[in-house]
């Protein structure tokens, strides 16, 4: 089965995904803001598993979500307060995120 988000709603300052396999996830914004996969961001670990991020500067705004769009049917783009939009977070890694979270 494909993994895709059967319904995705802001709670507060939580972002809510309820996956098709049954699962709900809740992502805190600015943990989800903090792991912005796109390359200025830079943020999943090299395969030594380092973390080296540019000097993102973030503001209150950075932590604000004013909406989202799904992509490709595999991933979901966050747009922020801050402007900020070029992160595309793959289903997959969403999950994961969740994962390493807990
Ligand atoms: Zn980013």
């Amino acid at each position: 089965m494909r993994l895709e988000p059967t319904n995705i709603q802001q709670i507060g300052d939580e972002l809510a995904i309820a996956w098709n396999d049954g699962k709900e996830s809740f992502f805190n914004l600015e943990t989800l803001r903090r792991a912005c996969p796109c390359a200025a961001c830079g943020g999943e670990p090299d395969v030594l598993g380092n973390v080296s991020r540019p000097k993102m500067s973030y503001t209150e705004k950075s932590f604000q979500l004013t909406g989202f769009d799904l992509v490709g049917g595999y991933a979901l783009q966050p747009r922020w307060a801050d402007g900020h939009s070029s992160g595309i977070y793959s289903f997959t890694y969403l999950r994961r995120l969740e994962e390493a979270s807990q």
